[in-house]
């Protein structure tokens, strides 16, 4: 039973939410739209559909996004299984939810000669800028700055399922606090796979990026084609971690840090002889440096031609599936394992 006084305090601390002219009050969920004006030739407002669930107490604010690179959507229906029906009176917080790129996500594909670079490559956007820059910004101001606390931007779709975030140091000046917190709902997210950026990236940085740059923690789930099961329990734990539903966490038996490069060369692995490859090992297997990887064999002759062997130790992250190769193709990516997390 609340005394006046602690009723009063709860009543303070729980506010209206309100998104572009639409408002959920505590334990109220609404959807609305962000209207982006003045893009396209044609006149029309690109609208960016969005949920909000105020909770019925007080606890953190997360922002989730999905497809803002059109055709990353397999997270979608793990996201739809936590929070589709999701009641916000047995909510603590907010969640937000948004499809960030709404005319890509109509056609699985990015729109022709308007983009003029990645949409994931112009930090929080800018509102006077290109097409890219004010939809990134619409989402910045919408849903993140001053109204998000986490952010799970999520992408896709590399052949088995990880979680990418950064290590401390990637953005200056942001406290260690901010990457202790992404690295563990990297890990909440319950892929076999995180990779951790350990150095910046050149080409500009990604929404991700921006989000830690001011201090809110943030990962990118980058999601396989099989990963709506990962997601749900990933989304789930995180939310559960947060103390923002009722849950029980759930984790696989390991778990891998693999050290995200920016120079890609460093991990793959190449051909000298050109023929037909035949692969020894599979995405998720452990190699030590010397192991045998695969072998190409000549198409005219059916004899094998050449022995690839591992360079260095690491996960093998990636194969390329079509297994028809010119020389010094890019056969398959052998990351370095920065951790192995056994949990119990
Ligand atoms: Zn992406």
């Amino acid at each position: 039973m609340f005394s006046a006084y602690s009723y009063e305090l709860l009543v303070n601390m729980l506010k209206k939410v309100t998104i572009a002219g639409v408002s959920a009050e505590p334990g109220q969920k609404a959807y609305g739209v962000v209207k982006v004006p003045d893009l396209f030739a044609d006149g029309q407002d690109l609208e960016i559909p969005f949920i909000i669930y105020n909770g019925a107490k007080d606890g953190p604010r997360v922002h989730l996004q999905i497809a803002q690179h059109p055709n990353e959507v397999y997270a979608l229906n793990g996201i739809r299984r936590v929070i589709g029906d999701l009641d916000p009176k047995a909510l603590s917080g907010v969640i937000t939810f948004c499809l960030p790129n709404p005319v890509g996500f109509r056609f699985g594909l990015y729109y022709g000669r308007t983009i003029t670079h990645d949409i994931n490559r112009v930090l929080s956007g800018n509102p006077d800028g290109t097409v890219m820059e004010r939809i990134v910004n619409s989402w910045w101001v919408n849903f993140v700055e001053n109204k998000a606390d986490y952010l799970i931007d999520f992408h896709g779709v590399p052949q088995e399922t990880f979680v990418f975030y950064e290590a401390h140091g990637v953005s200056p000046d942001v406290p260690k606090e901010v990457n202790d917190k992404s690295e563990r709902m990297a890990k909440l997210y319950s892929a076999r796979v995180l990779k951790k950026e350990t150095e910046a990236y050149g080409g500009g940085k990604s929404f991700r990026g921006a989000c830690v740059d001011h201090g809110i923690p943030a990962i990118v789930p980058e999601v396989a084609v099989d990963g709506a099961d990962i997601s749900e329990t990933g989304l789930r734990n995180i939310l559960v971690d947060l103390g923002m539903i009722k849950g029980k966490i759930k984790l696989p038996h390991k778990q891998y840090i693999l050290n995200w490069e920016s120079d890609t060369k460093a991990a793959i692995v190449t051909n000298k002889k050109a023929g037909f490859f035949r692969s020894l090992v599979k995405v998720g297997d452990i190699v030590k440096k010397g192991n045998k990887l695969g072998v190409i064999f000549d198409p005219r002759t059916l004899q094998d031609i050449e022995t690839l062997t591992a360079h260095r130790d690491g996960y093998v992250s990636s194969i390329q599936p079509l297994p028809v190769k010119s020389v010094c193709e890019n056969i398959m990516q052998i990351d370095e394992i920065l951790e192995e997390i056994t949990n119990t």
